[in-house]
């Protein structure tokens, strides 16, 4: 029965059959007393003398008619109150869905993150400790986009029932917080090695295949771990902490778990501050290049620069290429940035003599991008720089990754008079593959060979020189610095080095600088003022 009815006890036949017996009640008393003495009161004249027939005929004729005049009305009523009873009834069962709904996640049938959060303030704001596992699922948008949603939805379904199941044995509470991201909490305070065994527990069932096991094999799960008694006291920074330690496993090879830590909070958030500072550089073209020197042999003078990248920071300090050009690779601003120094170093070359060539520096990313020759080709022009005074400078390992690629983009710049050379030569792959295949003009011999007290490195620089004399190809050699004068540069210069680049003559330094020392008098001035 439903509410309605029980507050209502009055039924519709019983209330038709109390207005028939008022009705006939009421016309009896009518018939029998009351009309004589109303109409005697009235002062009407009145013929009372009615046989008692005629009297019940009244009564009967009366109540006949008020019953009829009632069954219409009655139906209707009845009509109306049944409608409003099944409305009534199917409001009530909208309002139930839509509290489940409100509370539990309609897919997984667990509570949703409303509800979770709310847990978690109550709890918080008792000052009563609770622990959390935020889950991420590994791997679970390939299963979406290979296999359907219906699949991933299957997934979700049995994930969360395995969720239930490790929050039941640890008396715990499984939430779905949105997608592939789930949470079990854990009131009251738990020891980090429990809350690490039902962190393992977590991943290895998660783990475990899902549907067919061909079809959903590879899933996993990364999960941050965050304790109100040590990380946070308030509720959506509880869940920070354990979506940081979330992705920190999510950095560090997935299907695993970590605490929450501060200091690498902090340090993800020193990486975030480099990461924007170092997009605003790009922008605002604070990364420059700075210019080292390169010598012909055996005479010393300068033939040209290789354009070395700095970062002149706001706040006075310069930057160097080893430890901003990882990122920027990271963040995809290679191209931006070379295609900026590019730029810069023409303008600056442009007010030079104009024997002087440039060498730049071009990373693995850049020398496989097919568009780069054109897009080089189109700056050159636009900067009005002479094509046979650039070259480029590659390493073997930016060769090894897409090597065809490689190759197209080298004979195309080599094709258009731009020379191309192996930068960091005797290091890395140093295979004669490379060298032979591929339309290189230079090698640049490894400033390592050339270190203090590495004299023995000698006669492998003399075997380099050889290879490079019958292949056709010019040397130069890195990292010549003061105390290998004289004997050094003399005997590169002996043993067919054509070009020789290092601190004995000159630093990498601004274009301003480079502009008065090249137009004075001998090569002297850049070593002076080293
Ligand atoms: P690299 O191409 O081998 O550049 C030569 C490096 O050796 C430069 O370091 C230079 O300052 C240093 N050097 C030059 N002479 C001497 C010397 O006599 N002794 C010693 N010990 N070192 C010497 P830097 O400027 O720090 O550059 C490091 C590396 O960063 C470069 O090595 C290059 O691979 C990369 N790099 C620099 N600028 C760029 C750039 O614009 N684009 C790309 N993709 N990479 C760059
Ligand atoms: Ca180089
Ligand atoms: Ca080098």
């Amino acid at each position: 029965m439903t509410d309605l009815h029980r507050r209502n006890p009055c039924r519709l036949p019983t209330l038709l059959l109390l207005s028939l017996l008022t009705v006939v009640g009421l016309s009896m008393l009518w018939e029998f007393h009351l009309e004589a003495s109303v109409m005697h009161w009235l002062n009407l004249p009145y013929d009372g003398d009615f046989e008692d027939a005629e009297r019940w005929r009244f009564v009967l004729t009366a109540s006949g008619f008020s019953m009829l005049s009632l069954i219409l009305p009655t139906v209707v009523l009845k009509r109306l109150v049944v409608n409003t009873q099944s409305s009534y009834r199917r409001l009530q069962i909208i309002q139930a869905q839509t509290e489940t709904l409100a509370k539990y996640d309609a897919l997984s049938g667990l509570i949703n993150r409303r509800v979770f959060m709310d847990v978690l303030h109550k709890q918080l704001d008792e000052s009563q400790p609770v622990a959390i596992l935020l889950i991420d699922l590994d791997h679970f948008k390939a299963i979406n986009d290979q296999h359907g949603h219906s699949a991933g939805d299957s997934v979700l379904v049995e994930i969360a029932h395995r969720l239930q199941g490790i929050a039941a044995i640890h008396a715990g509470t499984a939430a779905r917080l949105g997608g592939d991201e789930f949470c079990l909490m854990f009131q009251g305070h738990r020891e980090e090695s429990e809350l690490s065994e039902i962190a393992e527990l977590t991943v290895r069932w998660l783990s475990e295949p899902v549907l067919e096991a061909t079809l959903c094999g590879r899933l996993g799960a990364t999960i941050g771990i965050s304790r109100s008694w040590m990380d946070a006291r308030e509720a959506s920074s509880l869940l920070h902490c354990a979506d940081t330690a979330m992705y920190r496993g999510k950095n560090t090879g997935r299907s695993t778990f970590n605490f929450y830590d501060n200091d690498y909070e902090r340090l993800m958030r020193a990486q975030a501050d480099l990461d924007l500072a170092l997009k605003h550089a790009v922008d605002r073209e604070e990364i420059v290049p700075f210019f080292q020197p390169i010598v012909t042999l055996p005479s010393q003078q300068v033939v040209g620069f290789e354009v070395l990248a700095r970062w002149l920071k706001p706040d006075g300090s310069t930057g160097m290429p080893g430890d901003f050009i990882p990122i920027l690779e990271r963040l995809g601003l290679i191209p931006a940035m070379t295609r900026s120094l590019v730029r810069q170093a023409c303008r600056a070359a442009s007010r030079w003599d104009d024997h002087l060539n440039l060498s730049l520096n071009v990373s693995a990313t850049m020398i496989t991008d097919e568009l780069f020759p054109d897009h080089l080709f189109d700056q050159l022009k636009q900067e009005n720089f002479p094509f046979d005074r650039f070259e480029v400078e590659i390493t073997e390992e930016a060769l090894v990754g897409n090597l065809e690629a490689a190759q197209r983009n080298l004979s195309k710049l080599h094709g258009h008079g731009i020379s191309v050379a192996l930068d960091d030569f005797g290091i890395g792959y140093s295979g004669l593959y490379h060298l032979t295949r591929l339309s290189i003009d230079k090698i640049k011999i490894d400033r390592s060979f050339f270190e203090a007290g590495n004299i023995d490195h000698l006669p492998m620089v003399e075997a380099i020189l050889g290879m490079a004399r019958s292949l056709n190809m010019k040397v130069t050699a890195e990292g010549i610095e003061d105390f290998h004068q004289p004997y050094l540069p003399k005997w590169l210069a002996e043993n067919g080095c054509h070009y020789a680049q290092g601190y004995l003559y000159g630093y990498p330094q601004a274009g301003s600088t480079i502009a008065t020392a090249v137009h004075g008098p001998s090569i002297a001035c850049i070593a002076a003022q080293n």
